[in-house]
């Protein structure tokens, strides 16, 4: 039988738009030691506004490359993707219609356009490819980067700024003074990572993380004894929040996401987050 306290708790949940799918998981609520936040769309808002964009090849317009770049993005649900569309749509750029869109999970996208293949991809992707990144390309801290290419060659980059959330500093308060290590994990680069993490004083951060590598940050942790939540939205996040503790799916977010989920949140507030433990560990305590 369901205790009845649960039972209260989960209807009430339920108002507050949050499902709990493992009932397990969130009684460990109170046994957690540490908490990973993604950053994109949790932590900030996930709204990303184009701020610079510059082509790298002598032949080829800035507008022609954002042209080009939105014309891939335009079937991408990233947020940078939405970002790039909307910058293009407002200098009423003509965008045209890619063939074999593919997600280059946690990395980036490819597709083929007006006959050539393209892709574009994070900073740690570049590196990957043994290509440097051009002069420039990052100016401030507080900037997201992606890069171009075309047949496998650099064309130029766009830079986009997306702002922190109002409410994600009280939360973190609160979830630290519940005696909880706050930690984010993101697949942006260092200086965005470093420049939200002491904004919002973090215990710490992880950056240009792939998403197999979220589960084994999680797995490490656990082998140092700790207990972990971890926040995730997307398909890459999956094997991580399987990982978790406690796997907490945030807003409208992916089905594959939360399906692996132990607790699903329809908002992606970080406040709804920490009111979320804290509701967690007072359940389980007036069981005891
Ligand atoms: P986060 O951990 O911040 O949620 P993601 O795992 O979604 O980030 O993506 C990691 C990185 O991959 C992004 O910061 C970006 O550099 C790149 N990326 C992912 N999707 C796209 C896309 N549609 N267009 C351009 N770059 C992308
Ligand atoms: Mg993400």
């Amino acid at each position: 039988a369901v205790p009845l306290v649960v039972a209260i708790s989960t209807s009430v949940s339920a108002k507050h738009g949050l499902l709990i799918r493992n009932r397990t998981a969130f009684e460990n609520s109170r046994k957690l030691t540490t908490i990973i936040f993604d950053k994109t769309g949790t932590l900030t808002k996930g709204a990303f506004g184009v701020t610079r964009y510059e082509s790298v090849t002598d032949s080829l317009e800035a507008n022609e490359l954002l042209r080009l770049a939105a014309s891939l993005e335009s079937v991408s649900e990233h947020p940078i993707a939405a970002g790039i569309v909307r910058k293009a749509k407002e200098l009423e750029l003509k965008l045209s219609e890619p063939q074999g869109f593919e997600n280059i999970t946690g990395r980036g996208i490819k597709a083929n356009l007006e006959g050539k293949e393209f892709s574009i991809v994070s900073p740690g992707s570049l590196k990957k490819e043994g290509i440097d990144q051009p002069e420039g390309a990052f100016r401030t801290e507080d900037e997201t980067v992606v890069f171009v290419l075309s047949e496998g060659k650099l064309i130029g980059y766009i830079a986009l700024a997306d702002e922190i959330r109002e409410e994600s500093k009280e939360a973190i308060q609160t979830l630290k003074k519940q005696g909880l290590k706050v930690l984010m994990a993101t697949g942006d680069n260092e200086k965005v990572a470093k420049a939200v993490s002491e904004t919002l004083e973090l215990d710490g951060y992880f950056a240009e993380v792939l998403p197999e590598d979220k589960q084994k940050i999680i797995k490490d942790l656990q082998g140092k004894g700790e207990f972990v939540a971890m926040t995730g939205d997307g398909v890459n996040d999956a094997p991580a929040l399987a990982q978790a503790d406690v796997g907490i799916a945030v807003g409208s977010g992916t089905d594959v996401a939360a399906e692996t989920a132990d607790i699903i949140l329809v908002n992606s507030n970080p406040k709804d987050i920490a009111s979320l433990i804290l509701f967690g560990t007072a359940t389980y305590r007036k069981m005891m």
